[in-house]
């Protein structure tokens, strides 16, 4: 084993969309920062084929900007994303070239410089008083302990919070039901005007799965025909009458797909695992496992029924299944649904949450799909750890309630967060004060001068 220690001002550990925000804002400042991932590469879940959802509010004005703004813009500026499109049914849609986000990313933490490693997974940390003391990264026979002033867990799991002893909720109801991963894959060689026909002369094949999906009209062939840049979720006719003959290759009544941006290219995030943990080994290797096994009779009932997609076939599976929720971590404070629902910005928030409350459910319920009449705030108490002071969270992990998450997931909101996260966090840094000490109202003037927006009236 060989044994390393190093030192920085702020460690990020988890490089998703929450943890590229981070470390990069960090580092902007002219702070010493790592950012470590357990992937050979840097993006989490925006590498996967995703769009980015949640840009715009239920009426299609812009919540989110700064830090993921930019981040689109430039992948817009190589051709790698559609920018930010109205959508009927997401608000806004923002498909972008999953390859291309490893590169960009790369890129700005080196122009940042930000210190990365990869390889490397949190496996221990270790707490002096209340405080953090160390976070140990493993990987291939390196240990490697990392002290810093502050450590921010961008895991989306709430790994090193976990580890270092902070309390934190999982799912929904009694028994706790998280929303099921997804193994997403590539598929190439499709004709997506065929489909598109297809839905036009049977726009039955649109309606929604279930009663729980709030929808607006408009979400049609027209408006898929009329811009690349879309999310089709549908097929609905065609999923009951594969599901009536048993024939059905996933336990959903739909078929998402995301349009890539090479000609004939879709994402696909149609897969389904039940009952599966994200925070359990064994369950992630089942999930794993299951996951590649339905891509494989998914794909084939593709080529079968799905009008344009007879000659289609996989050219890369995501390297990790997809984890919509894990842990949910305390914070100082944290948002309920009702505070959500009635569009409430506290004067401490740090971002908005524009997106519709979405939560797939692991059995026959399907999706809840509730709209929200206008974006809420995330308050900054939501990024810090009451139990460890020099430890902060942003990304899927907040402290948010269990269904407010299905809102703040969306990786917009996720950037925005970690943007809040970094900057708060060079803050603490430069004034030598504890996250939970950091002046919010300069927080959030800073915020704005980079960009992020913090209210829906000041915009305006
Ligand atoms: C199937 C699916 C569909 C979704 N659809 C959409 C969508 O259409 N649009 C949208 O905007 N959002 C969507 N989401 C939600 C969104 O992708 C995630 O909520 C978001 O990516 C969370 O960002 P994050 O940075 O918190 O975590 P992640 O993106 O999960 O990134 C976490 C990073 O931390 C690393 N990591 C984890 N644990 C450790 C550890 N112990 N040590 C070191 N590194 C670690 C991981 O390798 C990863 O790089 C979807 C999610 C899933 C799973």
């Amino acid at each position: 084993m060989k044994t390393f220690s190093c030192e920085y001002d702020i460690a990020v550990i988890g490089g998703g969309p929450a943890g590229l925000a981070t470390a990069i804002t960090a580092a902007r400042e002219g702070k010493k920062v790592l950012l470590a991932d357990k992937n050979g590469f840097l993006g989490g879940n925006l590498t996967i084929g995703l769009p980015l959802l949640g840009f715009l509010d239920e009426h299609g004005n812009q919540c989110i900007s700064g830090f993921a703004e930019e981040f689109v813009q430039r992948l817009q500026a190589r051709g790698a994303a559609y920018g930010i499109r109205p959508c009927p049914k997401h608000n806004s849609v923002t498909n972008v070239d999953a390859e291309a986000v490893k590169i960009l990313a790369f890129e700005m933490c080196r122009e940042a410089g930000v210190q990365v490693l990869l390889h490397v997974e949190a496996i221990d940390a270790a707490v002096e008083g209340e405080m953090v003391k160390t976070v140990t990264l493993y990987g291939k026979c390196n240990r490697i302990t990392v002290k810093a002033e502050l450590f921010v867990d961008c895991t989306g799991d709430g790994d090193v919070a976990c580890l270092a002893g902070c309390s934190y909720e999982t799912g929904r109801g009694e028994e706790q039901e998280m929303m099921p991963p997804t193994v997403m894959c590539t598929i190439e060689n499709v004709n997506d005007q065929a489909l598109l026909d297809y839905v036009a002369e049977h726009p039955d094949e649109m309606k929604p799965m279930s009663a729980t999906i709030e929808t607006k009209p408009g979400y049609d062939a027209a408006y898929f025909k009329a811009d690349p840049n879309y999310v089709f979720v549908g097929m609905t006719q065609l999923w009951s009458r594969l599901k009536a003959e048993g024939i059905c290759p996933v336990e959903r009544g739909n078929m998402i797909v995301i349009n890539g941006l090479h000609k004939g290219q879709m994402y696909v995030n149609t897969t389904r695992l039940l009952d599966v943990d994200g925070t359990d080994v064994f369950d992630l290797t089942r999930g794993e496992m299951e996951g590649h096994l339905q891509l494989h009779k998914l794909i084939e009932t593709f080529r079968k029924f799905v009008p344009g997609f007879e000659n289609c076939y996989i050219s890369s599976i995501a390297p990790n299944i997809g984890i919509r929720e894990t842990r949910r971590m305390k914070g100082l404070e944290c948002v309920t649904l009702e505070q959500a629902l009635e569009g409430a910005v506290p004067h401490s928030s740090i971002c908005l949450s524009g997106y519709t409350i979405d939560i797939h459910y692991n059995n026959e319920r399907g999706t809840l799909f509730k709209k929200l009449e206008r974006p809420f705030g995330v308050p900054y108490g939501c990024l810090v750890s009451p139990e460890r002071p020099n430890l902060m969270f942003a990304g899927r992990c907040i402290s948010v309630d269990d269904h407010v998450v299905g809102s703040t997931r969306v990786m917009p909101c996720c950037m925005a967060m970690g943007q809040a996260a970094g900057l708060a966090a060079a803050m603490a840094v430069t004034e030598k004060v504890l996250p939970g000490q950091v002046d919010v109202t300069r927080l959030r003037r800073a915020l704005k001068t980079q960009g992020a927006i913090l209210s829906m009236e000041e915009k305006q």
